[in-house]
């Protein structure tokens, strides 16, 4: 094993991101230790690496920054129906984003986040696998393939992801709207047509690989503290300290991966990074995870159904809101509605543990990796958005190779903070 002259690491937030990459420094033999304000092992650790639809999408790399979409967000916001809401005493809070939104929604912004999300996505499965090799992953994994379903309104949209998955030299299989009965016969056949992304993995239980994972971390000699971090600075080129209400903890280097909580502390270290959330929800049908065989993604209504080891997870849409305001009752509402339309066996069922989460989410779509502008022991990873789940595993390995200062291949600095100065 390389020896490191990084003497410690702090890491804020034991969601995926921290945790991949807290196991990726143990490896290098550099001593870790995770701060989060919730305990994983505890019944309230319920972060975005808890409840996601648990997809690993490599393919997904075009993302909302899309003119083709532009057109139709007004409407989507005024709708209670709709994929998108907005809570409307957010609206000046998310001025900043927005703004930057509208900057990044055009051709050229839509086809450099592909290319870039492409470099590290196709990358992410491999970085899991190796992983997956330490652990035991049985009735946690599926390996069927994950559907996308739509209707032919919005076809141009479509053809357009296919179009720019094609450029990318990503599989995809398109299917008629027969063929994906033939699939998943429970299904209402209320779509056009879609695509199947053969072989893709799904996790039947985010919450149950995730844990161990960070089984893993702590096995490897990795350290967890339960702390609510208040501060972060850097004192000098040797010195960090994350700083809790009670107590102050010294690093040589320390990491933000806090998720979509990460802008308090870019925020003290003088950069203003336009990060904010998006937010989701997911609730499940108990015991109707066999009424279809692998997750089904309505893109017209935002939202999948993904079967899970904890019932028929209905989970997805995205509502702008902010950090601190309550759950929505009408987000919750859709997303029934929307899961009994499109499976009607559900139609009597109850739905139980109603969750929301934040998915941390830039105006660029592209994720944030590297060191601080002004404070360069101190590295950011967060801002994965839709794919922090998919792209877990390889930020562990590329956050972990910057804070020990290795050379790469990859081009990094599409993902540098330094693009929103
Ligand atoms: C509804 C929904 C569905 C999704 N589906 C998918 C999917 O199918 N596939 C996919 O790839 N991605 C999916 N995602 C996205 C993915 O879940 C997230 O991008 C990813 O989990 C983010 O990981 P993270 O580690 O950055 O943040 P988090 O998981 O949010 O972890 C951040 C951690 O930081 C801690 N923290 C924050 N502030 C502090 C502080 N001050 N002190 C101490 N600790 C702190 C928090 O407690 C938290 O544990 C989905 C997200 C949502 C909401």
């Amino acid at each position: 094993m390389k020896d490191y002259n990084c003497k410690s690491v702090g890491i804020i937030g034991a969601g995926i991101q921290g945790v991949c990459i807290g196991l990726q420094l143990i490896k290098k033999g550099v001593p870790v230790t995770i701060f989060d304000r919730n305990d994983p092992t505890e019944i309230n650790f319920k972060p975005a690496s808890y409840g996601n639809a648990g997809h690993f999408s490599p393919y997904a790399v075009l993302k909302f920054n899309r003119p083709d979409i532009l057109y139709n967000i007004p409407k989507m916001l005024f709708s209670s129906n709709g994929p998108l809401a907005l809570k409307w005493n957010y609206v000046l809070k998310l001025t900043p984003w927005l703004f930057n939104y509208l900057k990044n929604c055009n051709k050229k912004s839509m086809l450099h986040t592909a290319k870039y999300m492409h470099q590290i996505c196709k990358l992410s499965i491999n970085a899991y696998e190796e992983i997956f090799e330490e652990i035991d992953t049985s009735n946690l994994l599926d390996k069927k393939g994950i559907i996308y379903i739509w209707k032919n309104k919005n076809i141009k949209s479509r053809e357009l992801e296919i179009k720019v998955r094609n450029d990318l030299g990503i599989k995809q299989k398109l299917l008629s709207r027969d063929e994906i009965m033939d699939l998943e016969p429970n299904l209402n056949p209320i779509f056009d047509g879609g695509v199947l992304f053969e072989k893709s993995m799904h996790a039947r239980d985010p919450y149950g690989i995730y844990k161990k994972i960070f089984d893993l971390y702590l096995k490897k000699g990795g350290k967890f503290i339960k702390e609510d971090i208040i501060s972060l600075k850097q004192v000098d080129k040797n010195k960090t300290i994350i700083k809790s209400i009670n107590k102050e903890y010294n690093f040589e280097k320390s990491v933000v991966a806090a998720g979509a909580f990460s802008k308090k502390f870019t925020d003290q270290l003088e950069e203003d990074i336009p990060l904010d959330t998006e937010r989701g929800y997911h609730v499940h049908f108990k015991d109707k995870e066999n009424l279809i065989s692998r997750p089904v993604i309505c893109l017209d209504n935002g939202f999948s159904m993904s079967p899970m080891n904890q019932g028929l997870r209905a989970v997805g849409t995205v509502e702008l809101g902010g950090l601190k305001n309550p759950p929505s009752q009408k987000r919750i509402k859709y997303l029934i509605r929307c899961a009994k339309n499109l499976i009607p066996k559900l139609e009597e069922c109850d739905h139980e543990d109603e969750w929301l989460g934040f998915r941390p989410s830039l105006p660029d779509f592209l994720p944030v990796f590297g060191p601080s502008l002004k404070n360069k022991n101190i590295v950011y990873a967060f801002g994965h958005d839709h794919l922090g789940w998919t792209l877990g595993a390889i930020t562990g390995k590329i956050v972990s190779g910057i804070v020990a200062e290795e050379k790469t291949n990859l081009d990094l600095a599409p993902y540098s903070s330094n693009r929103f100065k």
